[in-house]
């Protein structure tokens, strides 16, 4: 970090409805905040607030001890971040790439970064543009402890629920793909239902106070299998892969009945009856966590 540029202040790449989320909680809370973004005019509302608009990404970082960057994915990070001239410009100052992708480029990023005298955290936004800058912020960081600690000032301004995973670099990236592969596939599985419903004559608005109460059944279902998962047990006493394949096999049928694309709920099937010719048929659906476990 440069001498010339207290700790307090940030400056923003990349200015989505996420990135000027980000600036926009920073000016919230008094921070200078300096903002760029490749295609121009994405800047005029957080000017009017008190932002500074660098005109190129070499001026912004040069501006600030800490560059948040969020934009579409790492190639586009590094469309940025690699220019000679701003990667020369970020020299003893910290990068935090709240960019979404793989722990992979996330470690990638960061021995880029090691190698040019880069600090670099790595994070993750869990949760919308809407919740940044208050208490339902969901933010995950890994990286190194000090400099998470130096910046954590400024990056206090984006909410309150933030946790620092540890130093593993790729870590934050990790949850976020898994926690994401948790959230698509679930939603791929509530517009599966809603189609299924409206050929059946059930509205979205009909079905919805139910829908909520399966949606309820998850968080206790995911605290108490938490350890069992850890520990290999997938106990079925109350409900066997068995029953859930039949449950399956009848969505698919209704759906094709009424010409609904049932691959989804086809793959899904496919796996439990995998687990159950395994010879699993009376432990419990996340049994399948172990069939997808690469041999
Ligand atoms: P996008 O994912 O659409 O990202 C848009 C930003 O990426 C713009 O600033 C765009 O610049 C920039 N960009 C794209 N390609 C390039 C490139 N080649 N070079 C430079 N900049 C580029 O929108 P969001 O702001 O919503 O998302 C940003 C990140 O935040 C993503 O990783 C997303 O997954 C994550 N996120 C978003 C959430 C949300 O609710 N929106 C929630 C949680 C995470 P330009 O304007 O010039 O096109």
């Amino acid at each position: 970090m440069t001498s010339e540029h207290s700790a307090a202040t940030v400056t923003v790449l990349g200015l989505g409805p996420m990135g000027r989320a980000l600036a926009g909680a920073f000016l919230d809370a008094g921070i200078p905040t300096t903002v760029w973004n490749r295609t121009p005019g994405k800047d005029r509302d957080l000017a009017a607030r008190g932002a500074i608009s660098a005109p190129a990404p070499e001026d912004a970082v040069a501006a600030s001890a800490l560059t948040v960057v969020c934009v579409v994915d790492y190639d586009a990070a590094d469309a940025v971040l690699r220019r000679d001239e701003v990667t020369r410009a970020l020299k003893d100052r910290t990068v935090a790439n709240l960019t979404a992708d793989t722990p992979d480029r996330a470690r990638q990023t960061a021995d880029w970064a090691a190698e040019h005298g880069i600090g670099y955290l790595d994070g993750a936004i869990m949760t919308p543009t809407t919740t940044i800058g208050t208490p339902d912020a969901v933010l995950l960081l890994s990286g190194p402890e000090d400099l998470y600690r130096r910046h954590r000032p400024v990056l206090d301004a984006l909410g309150g629920n933030q946790t620092h995973l540890g130093e593993d670099i790729g870590r934050a990236a990790a949850y976020d793909v898994a926690l994401l592969d948790f959230f698509w596939t679930t939603m791929t599985g509530y517009a599966h239902a809603l189609a299924v419903a409206r050929a059946e004559g059930v509205s979205a608005r009909e079905l919805a106070p139910f829908a909520k109460g399966i949606g309820a059944l998850l968080p206790p279902f995911i605290e108490q299998s938490a350890e069992d998962v850890d520990n290999g047990r997938y106990s079925g006493e109350d409900s066997p892969i068995t029953s859930a394949a039949a449950s399956m096999s009848h969505i698919v049928h209704i759906s094709e009945t009424h010409g609904v694309d049932a691959g989804v709920m086809r793959a899904a099937e496919g796996l439990a009856r995998r687990v159950i010719g395994q010879g699993h048929g009376e432990n419990g659906f996340l049994q399948i966590t172990e069939l997808l476990q690469p041999r």
